[in-house]
């Protein structure tokens, strides 16, 4: 025997349990369904995580038995994390934006015996109930309330439930390659798909995000994840924040801009995390009643482009550095972001400001590669597009209880995005495959086009899809949301791409629509808008 280290499974028990031990007076604040604010802390969170665990055992879950969540940012939801995973059952977030038919396929496919739910959702489970023929306890993540009882006969009180648990409950001792939450990617095509993430693949997950070039959650951080922790575990932050032990405030529903700003400046929130459709809500509203974001350091974007011109008012205006990320439920989420190299520091500021704009380039842990139709490697050479391909150490094998052998092309899963790399490994997202614009046999990124356009001071808002054109396949249009009070007419809004791109991608039309469609996870719907507008160019 030469010597050996120690083997201990990674395990998200072990996450909790850190937090409580190092943690436990460090502040978890928490905007309830009715818009009250609790305050707990790490260590309530572990102690009421256990008794969950227990009383989940107690009422004869097996081992990874699914465990639903239909749920807001909120102090219980995070005590579930701990408490279903830790004990060896799944938890399965689910999201309530997703349309009926959605969700009961969803609960149904995922077996879940439990479904637990925020008061905001009861009428939403009154509806589904007798559909959801896999449930078998619907828990509302409260204390007891007749109104639950006569909309879901049977329906137990979670605050009820953790309190029959045993606080003293010891986790159980598991494989580190045990399944511990699900989460169905949106759907936009076909039935909803499960991703699957395991004990392990989530400790390394959060390891990877609490490096210095990742997200480099902190002690000293008040970490806001606006991300819903139903999209892809609000990107993993509940873990990595309980790794580093950083102050959480969860936002719970209200997720416009005033509620927003308002926790940022009660709680001195220095980093939040979201899609870019939350920030347009939240600077419209810094900028109306004049708060200075004073405490925020860091905002991390991603979930769909960020356009540049948000990163910029968040740098010149507030003096907030974005991180710009690109990731996907299949990878846990993370797969790149924008922090810049050593050799960097001496570039000129407006080059180093560019640098920024991209998504950014991978952690140890993921690969990336572009690859032709034919599957062939392309050049790195930060112009030559196309499918993107990853592999990595939290990146998706196979979906949940689906056999398909041909998912992965020699170990690499394709994310569908077509995308550059440069020789650093920086990475600039072109287009959602099938987003992207094919006029003439040449294509034109959706994504550029929407940058320009939301740089606009007159838009609120902006999308870019191509649309049926006699001549030429395919052409791009503009479809605005007028910010409030402006009134700005078409000849202005294409005049504003000239010169910053090639004149034949100047989108062919502007239509003006009073808000844009967006998906469940906040995303805009482009397939809507080109079914809705796709007569427009035809004559
Ligand atoms: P859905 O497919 O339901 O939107 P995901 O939330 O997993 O599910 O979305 C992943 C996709 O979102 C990526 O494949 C990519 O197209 C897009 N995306 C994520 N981050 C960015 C970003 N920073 N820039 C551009 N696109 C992004």
């Amino acid at each position: 025997m030469l010597g050996q280290m120690m083997t201990q499974p990674l395990l998200i028990s072990s996450l909790i349990d850190h937090a409580e031990r190092y943690h436990g007076q460090t502040e978890v604040i928490s905007v309830e369904t009715d818009g009250m604010v609790t305050e707990t802390n790490w260590a309530e969170v572990a102690q009421n995580a256990r008794r969950l665990g227990s009383a989940l055992t107690q009422l004869g879950l097996q081992p990874q038995d699914r465990v639903g969540t239909l749920a807001w940012n909120n102090r219980r939801h995070l005590e579930i994390y701990f408490g279903v995973s830790g004990a060896g059952f799944v938890c399965h977030t689910i999201n309530p934006r997703l349309f009926p038919e959605q969700l009961t396929y969803i609960i149904n496919h995922a077996k879940d015996r439990v479904l637990l739910f925020d008061a905001t959702f009861l009428p939403l489970v009154a509806g589904l109930q007798e559909h959801l023929t896999e449930v078998e306890h619907f828990v509302m993540m409260g204390p007891r309330s007749d109104e639950a009882l006569s909309q879901v006969p049977n329906v137990k009180f979670y605050d009820e439930l953790v309190a029959t648990g045993d606080s003293e409950f010891e986790w159980p001792d598991l494989d580190e390659n045990t399944a511990s939450s699900l989460c169905y990617t949106s759907g936009t095509t076909g039935n909803p798909k499960g991703v699957l993430y395991s004990h392990r693949s989530t400790l390394l997950h959060s390891f990877g995000s609490n490096t210095r070039d990742v997200i480099g959650f902190s002690a000293m951080d008040v970490v806001m994840p606006v991300v819903p922790m139903f999209h892809v575990n609000a990107w993993g932050s509940p873990y990595a924040c309980a790794m580093s032990g950083s102050r959480m405030v969860l936002p719970g529903p209200g997720l416009h801009g005033e509620a927003l700003v308002n926790l940022v400046d009660t709680y001195g929130v220095t980093l939040a995390l979201g899609v870019p459709t939350i920030w347009q809500g939240l600077l419209a509203h810094a900028a109306k009643s004049g708060s200075r974001l004073t405490s925020l350091v860091r905002t991390v974007i991603g979930g769909a482009a960020c356009p540049p011109s948000m990163i910029e008012t968040f740098r010149e205006t507030y003096g907030v550095d974005t991180v710009h990320a690109w990731g996907m439920s299949e990878m846990s989420p993370l797969g790149t972001t924008n922090f810049p190299l050593a050799k960097h520091r001496d570039l000129p500021i407006d080059d180093q400001h560019k640098l920024r704009e991209s998504q950014g380039r991978p952690p140890y842990g993921v690969e990336l590669k572009i690859v032709d139709d034919d599957g062939n490697a392309l050049p790195q050479d930060g112009e030559t597009q196309g499918d993107l391909m990853v592999r990595g150490h939290w990146v998706l094998d196979s979906y949940f209880q689906m056999q398909d052998e041909d998912l992965l092309d020699n170990g690499w899963f394709a994310t569908g995005d077509v995308a550059t790399l440069d020789p650093d490994g920086y990475m600039t997202i072109r287009d959602r495959s099938k987003d992207i614009i094919k006029s003439g046999g040449e294509w034109i990124s959706s994504v550029e086009l929407e940058n320009i356009a939301v740089a606009h001071p007159k838009l609120a808002t902006a999308a870019v899809v191509g649309v049926e054109h006699p001549k030429w396949g395919e052409r791009p249009i503009l479809v605005a949301v007028k910010a409030e009070g402006e009134d700005p007419d078409e000849p202005e809004l294409l005049g504003f791409f000239e010169g910053k791109i090639a004149s034949w991608q100047v989108p062919d039309k502007v239509v003006f629509v009073e808000a844009l469609p967006l998906n469940a996870t906040g995303k805009v719907l482009k397939r809507t808008l080109r079914e809705d507008f796709k007569d427009t160019l035809m004559g």
